[in-house]
């Protein structure tokens, strides 16, 4: 792990796989944009620690299990202020709140899996707030909803926009083999919302760093109405979403070894199946009894 400036006092924490970004208020003291997975707890620790940082507040994107992974551990370990939005805040409150959002998991499987996720936000972010103060520094939001429900993309006072997971970098997409999007249409909106951003600076969360994200954008569109068109191919004959799981798993060659693997490749091919459903690639029908999705004949 290492750390990179990216411009002024906005720096980020290259975890290897993430780019957590961080404000620097003076030689101590840190705002963290998201606090990371728990797996690179103890890297981020380590260099925190080395660095002399004191953690006084974290931003956090959106609540996905990567991005907020070590809020109650760093609010317990440095007593700092939690701002997201509010209602990913709500969210992330309890694991009953927790299971809205991994409905299809138990809620045992959700503590056991999600339970280090629940911590208490101390400012909500309305969907209507463009800006935020944060230890009085003042932070920009761009509200970016589609990935997660309430994801937002956060500009530091350097004029560097942490564009999170809205989109992703070329790396990310040659190895993606089917790329996640809570609500794909509102995420497509989202990404082309990003085109008329002026930032001198763009950190994409799986991983890069940009000063011009116009080209990334484009490809990043193209590249998720792709893989959901990949999606509306398979689909061959009036199939059940279980039907369709099998069929992706077997041809994009995804291992599923894991209910809890199957639960996340569910939710991802979800999103795609939704979306092909919503601009009409594909209708859902009752066959004796059973949800099937067929393909609209226009688009065969
Ligand atoms: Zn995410």
């Amino acid at each position: 792990m290492e750390i990179k400036n990216v411009k002024g006092n906005t720096f980020c924490i290259d975890t290897g796989m993430t780019y957590i970004p961080f404000y620097k208020i003076n030689d101590e003291e840190i705002i963290m944009l998201d606090s990371g997975w728990k797996k690179e707890r103890e890297g981020i620790d380590e260099l925190l620690e080395k660095n002399n940082f004191k953690v006084v507040g974290i931003i956090c994107s959106h609540a996905h299990i990567d991005h907020v992974g070590n809020n109650k551990y760093l609010k317990d370990k440095y007593n700092c202020v939690i701002a997201m939005s509010a209602y990913e805040a709500l969210l992330c409150s309890s694991t009953v709140t927790l299971k809205v959002y991994y409905s299809n998991e138990t809620l045992t499987e959700v503590t056991e899996h999600f339970g280090h996720m629940v911590c208490e936000t101390d400012i909500m972010i309305s969907n209507e707030q463009d800006k935020i103060y944060v230890c009085g520094i003042k932070f920009k939001i761009l509200h970016t909803p589609g990935h997660s429900p309430s994801h937002m993309c956060i500009i530091t006072p350097d004029d560097v926009a942490y564009i999170a997971d809205a989109l992703i970098s070329y790396e990310v997409m040659a190895g993606a083999k089917m790329p996640y999007a809570y609500i794909l249409r509102e995420d497509l909106k989202s990404k082309a919302k990003l085109y008329d951003l002026e930032c001198s600076e763009y950190v994409v969360a799986h991983k890069g760093i940009y000063n011009d994200i116009t080209k990334l954008i484009s490809d990043n569109i193209n590249f998720y109405k792709n893989r959901a068109e990949r999606v509306c191919a398979i689909i061959d004959d009036a199939m059940t979403m279980e039907e369709i799981l099998k069929e992706v798993v077997k041809r994009f060659n995804i291992p599923v070894k894991s209910r809890y693997k199957y639960a996340l490749i569910e939710r991802m091919l979800r999103s795609n199946v939704e979306y092909l459903n919503e601009i009409g690639d594909i209708e859902l029908n009752m066959d004796d009894g059973f949800l099937k999705y067929s393909r609209n004949s226009s688009s065969i």
